[in-house]
């Protein structure tokens, strides 16, 4: 009996320690590992619809995902394009908790794109660019966050949702572009799908991030950006969360934002190299995927 109770009080000295650390220390995200993770896709090459290198690196998203989901749900679908190329394309799903109606969505692109018509060089434009921003960075943090659930599960149920085809065509005309966050809008996970909120993750891994408010976000889903900007501020990156609105942009929010799900688009616009063939390893650091990182593992406890 001694020996039990004196085992009870050490158990309970050992918890409030944990606790205590726990209480102190940022929720955990492996940056270092993102940023490799990061390499992995530049490696493949460029994630441009109907190539072998987005074909393997879809294969290479499941293959990371499924490990560390509870479940994993693929949907493949086509698209004609303006041109009448028809388009093979997959959005991702690693759910966590998929029976918990308490939900949140995090998403990113996973396509990149054919042409980096923001090249300064001329010669360049024709050109797809390597992404490395520009759709790796947003896929490194998803998987990086799946990493952090799977070590310690979410309060919460989680959708991580990885779309194809964002990138593909001319936002101007508005076509051949956001074809998965479409997709995904029309064909829902589960009846009645209501995520409380939803974060879409694009060019979070800027070696000089910056992240403004997005215009749309603030007009639609004020609620959500708060709560980002809030938590943001609660892990001291305030420095690098700005508290106004800068940007207003058409991204993979739009067509789920008009579905009536509460999703806000958390970019930073201020990224020299995008739309280049520029958009390379060496401009996305391991620091700034962890700071967004922390933020998305931080807001499902
Ligand atoms: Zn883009």
């Amino acid at each position: 009996m001694r020996h039990a109770v004196s085992a009870l009080t050490l158990l309970l000295a050992l918890g409030c320690a944990g606790c205590d650390k726990a209480a102190d220390a940022p929720p955990p995200f492996d940056g270092a590992t993102a940023l490799t993770r990061v390499k992995a896709q530049l490696d493949f090459g460029a994630r441009v619809p109907n190539t072998p290198a987005h074909l393997k690196a879809g294969d290479w998203i499941i293959a990371q995902v499924t490990p560390l989901a509870d479940t994993v749900i693929v949907q493949p679908f086509t698209h004609v394009t303006a041109k009448g190329d028809t388009l093979h394309l997959r959005n991702i799903i690693a759910r966590f908790k998929p029976a918990n109606p308490q939900r949140v969505l995090y998403l990113t692109h996973w396509d990149s794109r054919p042409t980096a018509e923001e090249s300064k060089d001329s010669t360049q434009r024709s050109l797809p660019t390597p992404g490395a921003n520009d759709g790796a960075s947003g896929v490194a943090l998803l998987i990086g966050v799946a990493e952090a659930l799977k070590n310690l599960p979410p309060t919460l149920g989680v959708d991580l949702l990885f779309v194809d085809g964002e990138d593909y065509g001319d936002f101007k005309a508005d076509t051949d572009v956001l074809l998965g966050s479409r997709y995904f809008a029309e064909h829902l996970p589960d009846t009645g799908y209501a995520p409380l909120f939803g974060v879409l993750f694009d060019m979070i891994g800027d070696a000089d991030l910056q992240i403004f408010q997005e215009g749309n976000s603030v007009q639609q889903a004020p609620d959500v950006v708060a709560r980002v900007w809030s938590q943001a501020k609660a892990l001291g990156h305030d420095d690098v969360f700005h508290g106004e609105p800068k940007w207003t942009v058409t991204d993979d929010h739009i067509p789920l934002l008009k579905k009536g799900l509460h999703v806000i688009d958390v970019i930073d616009l201020d990224f020299p190299y995008h739309h280049t063939t520029e958009d390379t390893l060496d401009k996305v650091s391991a620091a700034s995927i962890a700071v967004v990182g922390q933020i998305a593992v931080a807001l499902v406890r």
